[in-house]
């Protein structure tokens, strides 16, 4: 189907969406389903004539992120009701298996079982031999078990986008091919420049809303506007044999064998077989320049790369023998966008009106229907409908302007996509990168450094170790990578002290004549209490789930300072921004994170170690929780702020970078007769568990709202001017929560729950029950001696005492809800 270019180009419309592949097709026809039809759809070329024409189409849903999981379930739920309409897209619901050919595959796949169960989908374990009935062609040699899902399918890519495209026009969105988008005008500076037009080869067309859907070409109309969109195209293979077996009455299901690299999939009476080669191939991009993809680059495909198909060729054989003696009937090697993370890039960008849809990274056509869904919403709307933080385009910082660094990251994703990823694995590519100032001390004390947004992080201290604690390692994935190390570390923070290296943490200053309105506006707590408090806040969107979660120091009448989480600068300062843009505040707001080198010292004995080295008077008279003084701590010019993530006594202790080694070492220096030991962020997660401190992005969500939180505390409904997302919480308040975040104790501490498994109920009389909620987050709480794990129930449940069961590897493990927080629920200890 081709398009009739010869319409002429409309010279305004409210969204213009750049590229017709199945992504810009699929947003396109759900920005008119929500009722937005004021929208152009343009390609360069014809639909589909990007990555989507060459796709293998498989289409599975289960993902490690259940938000993931939700929107390819919602992609299979479109593409079955469009098979049933007037442009069916070739959607074939043939089910998929996947292969444990080793052991650790099979537990793997076990945890996976527990992901599908906490979302909900339809999976089942198997043996070999009943994933061989269900694809005949398979040996079972090595298979130790499998999965299948039988609500996976595949579809025909280009006949899903010319659906969707249909759907869309018929909706009324224009759609325009053969048009190149060549510029996009924007107006306005800093914070309020916002895209106005966009410049193509068919004339102008004025706007307000601009998706960049242009998959591995997005990152080069992102350079349109000056905005980064990391992106790298690699080329991906597969084959289509000939023949293979005579016709069968019901498709055959898609096939992964993980461990060897390979997928298959039934293309008539032959297979569809690719995988993902140990050896990469970016295209066009190298370590010193972007992508630069021929302008005529549409519609087609790059040579076959025979050599480098060799394993997987020769490792698909061994999984289907058959395959070596057939021919091949066509070999297809396609450039994809591929991310340094291997999630997409979506939503939002500092430029106002901006949008991103793109590096679907393999998984386009899988995504694409939820894609399409969500981005609709949070163009329209201004808000996902669900956390959508993984694949947020601006989760990634500065360092992904470089070309090297974005090339070494995607290259090492790609090379690793079917590795079992274990918890706490940390990758290598790119680093070391950002370092504190202390990062030298760390590693001559024995530092086992992990990686967040590109810092060097200290996990523990080798050094620590202490071989009596080996009896707490957790059994199975979650003693992998854990090291006895953190028991001593945690111990410290609560008998005498440690100290910690945070000068990670993102931190925004939010500074001019606005800066006090923007906050208030933003925060639910009240953050404008005048110069030297601290407020522990979150930012709510304006259904009042929590956009941001952080602590805002107010500096004088018109500076704030914002400390969030490492991986959150760019993302919490983006809100901020945008909506400062809302309400049209004159402010400025900048990532002041590198200036600051922070470190954080709690335990009992803090203030004895610091006494001796500040003129600053400690007591809580003169230095109450939650308040910030400038002081000396030793030689160094210091801000610190009363502040505890571990639930104990202490400070966050800021200095500018350049005296942070200083600092670091007179602290350690004044601390050791006291018994200091320094920690890492391994200890930090098993003390704020205790204390039942949340984390953003695991246990609290644009999903989830500070009452259902346990953040109600921080709620000022009465404060003046009221704040964003307040009408939805008194709303929320009358009619009361419907779920509530618990703290679980599971009965057997060797067990640890790691993130989404399942959890069920289970009645009096211990009979299992439905599977309600996942585990947002879990670990060791070392001072307690038990095994904690976060999860939202329903109120009904959410009562100390309740019993449940969360599943960890396939074993039903009891927990009992307690209350909350287990560790100094009064806080005696941080007010101390
Ligand atoms: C070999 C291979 C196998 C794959 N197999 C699968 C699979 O089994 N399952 C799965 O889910 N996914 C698979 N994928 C991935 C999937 O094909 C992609 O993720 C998806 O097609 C990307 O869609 P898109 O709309 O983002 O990009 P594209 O299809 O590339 O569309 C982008 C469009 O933007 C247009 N454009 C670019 N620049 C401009 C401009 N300046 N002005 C106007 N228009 C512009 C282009 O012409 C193009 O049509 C596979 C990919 C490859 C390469």
């Amino acid at each position: 189907m081709t398009e009739t270019p010869s319409r002429a180009l409309p010279a305004r419309a409210r969204v213009v969406v750049i590229g017709g592949g199945v992504g810009g097709t699929s947003v396109a026809y759900h920005l008119a389903l929500a009722g937005e039809r004021d929208v152009v759809l343009v390609d360069r070329s014809e639909l589909t004539s990007g990555s989507t024409f060459h796709s293998a189409g498989l289409v599975g849903q289960l993902r490690s992120d259940p938000t993931l999981t939700a929107m390819n379930r919602y992609s299979v739920e479109l593409y079955r009701s469009l098979q049933l309409g007037e442009n069916p897209p070739g959607w074939v619901e043939c089910g998929s298996i996947r292969l444990a050919s080793t052991q650790e595959r099979w537990e793997e796949i076990q945890r996976q079982d527990g992901w599908a169960a906490s979302s909900g989908l339809e999976m089942s374990l198997i043996s070999a031999a009943e994933a061989q009935e269900l694809f005949p062609l398979m040996t079972t040699d090595g298979v130790v078990g499998a999965c299948f899902l039988p609500t996976d399918g595949q579809v025909d890519p280009s006949q899903l986008t010319y659906s969707l495209a249909a759907g869309a026009r018929a909706m009324g969105v224009a759609i325009h091919t053969h048009t190149r988008v060549l510029g996009i005008d924007t107006e306005g500076d800093g914070l309020r420049r916002r895209v106005t037009r966009v410049r193509t080869d068919k004339g102008d067309i004025e706007c307000e809303l601009v998706v960049d859907c242009g998959g591995m070409f997005a990152a080069e109309i992102a350079r349109m506007v000056d905005v980064r969109v990391p992106i790298v195209p690699m080329s991906h293979q597969y084959v289509v044999t000939e023949a293979m077996f005579e016709h069968r009455e019901t498709p055959l299901p898609s096939l992964r064998d993980p461990d060897n690299l390979v997928y298959y999939r039934q293309e008539v009476d032959g297979l569809v077989m690719g995988g993902y080669e140990r050896q990469s191939l970016p295209w066009t991009a190298s370590a010193s320049s972007y992508d630069r993809i021929p302008a005529d680059f549409n519609g087609r495909l790059l040579q076959p790369d025979h050599d480098r198909f060799i394993e997987i060729s020769e490792n698909a054989a061994i999984r289907v023998p058959s395959i070596a003696d057939v021919g091949i009937r066509s070999f297809i090697n396609g450039p994809e966008g591929f991310t340094p993370d291997n999630e997409f890039c979506l939503g939002p960008t500092d430029v106002g009106g901006f949008f991103v849809a793109a590096g679907y990274c393999a998984h386009g056509i899988a995504g694409a229907g939820g894609i399409g869904k969500v981005m609709a919403e949070w163009v329209l709307e201004g808000a996902p409908p669900m956390d959508l933080w993984h694949m947020d385009v601006r989760r990634f910082g500065g360092s992904y302007r470089s070309p090297s660094y974005t090339l070494a990251r995607t290259v090492e994703n790609y090379e690793s996509y079917y590795d079992i990823r274990y918890p706490a694995h940390e990758r290598k590519a790119g680093r070391p990168l950002r370092t504190s100032p202390a990062y030298a001390w760390h590693a001559e004390h024995g530092a086992a450094f992990g990686e967040k947004s590109g810092w060097e992080r200290v996990n523990h201290y080798e050094s620590n170790s202490v071989v009596d604690d080996e009896a707490w390692r957790p059994r199975g994935w979650a003693g992998r990578h854990w090291s006895p190390a953190v028991v001593p570390e945690h111990r410290a923070a609560r008998e005498a002290a440690a100290i910690f290296d945070e000068s990670s943490f993102a931190k925004i200053e939010v500074s001019g004549p606005d800066a006090a309105r923007l906050m208030q506006w933003v925060c639910d707590n009240d953050v404008a209490r005048g110069a030297g408090t601290v407020t522990y806040t979150q930012a709510l969107n304006a259904g009042g789930g929590i956009e941001c979660d952080f602590t805002v120091t107010q500096l004088d009448a018109q500076l704030f300072l914002v400390v969030t989480g490492t991986a959150f600068a760019n993302h919490d300062a983006s809100w901020l921004r945008t909506q400062a843009r809302a309400i049209d505040a004159d402010v400025r707001i900048a990532d002041v994170t590198g200036a600051w080198a922070c470190f954080g010292l709690w335990g009992p004995k803090a203030r004895d170690i610091v006494a001796a080295l500040t003129p600053q008077d400690l007591g809580n008279d003169a230095f109450p929780f939650l308040a910030m003084r400038e002081t000396t701590v030793g030689d160094v010019p210091v801000r610190m702020v009363r502040v505890t993530f571990v639930g104990e006594l202490g400070w966050e202790l800021y200095c500018p970078t350049e005296y942070g080694a200083t600092l670091w070492r007179t602290l350690w220096d004044a601390g050791r007769p006291h018994g200091l030991v320094a920690g890492g962020y391994r200890a930090i997660d098993s003390l704020r568990l205790e204390k039942g401190y949340r984390v953003w992005g695991a246990d609290i969500d644009p999903g989830h709202t500070p009452y259902e939180a346990g953040l109600g505390f921080c709620v000022r409904l009465d404060k003046p001017g009221g704040f964003l997302g307040r009408e939805a919480l008194v709303a929320q308040k009358e009619a009361g929560v419907a779920q509530r975040l618990v703290c679980l104790v599971l009965d057997d501490r060797s067990q640890v729950a790691l993130g989404n498994e399942p959890v069920r109920l289970v009645d009096s009389a211990g009979e299992p029950g439905a599977v309600v909620s996942r585990v947002t987050s879990g670990g060791l709480g070392y001072s307690l001696g038990v095994s904690i794990a976060f999860a939202y129930l329903p109120v009904e449940h959410a009562v100390a005492g309740t019993r449940l069961d969360v599943g960890i590897f396939g074993e039903w493990v009891g927990a009992t809800v307690t209350k909350d927080p287990l560790y100094d629920p009064k806080s005696e200890r941080v007010r101390a």
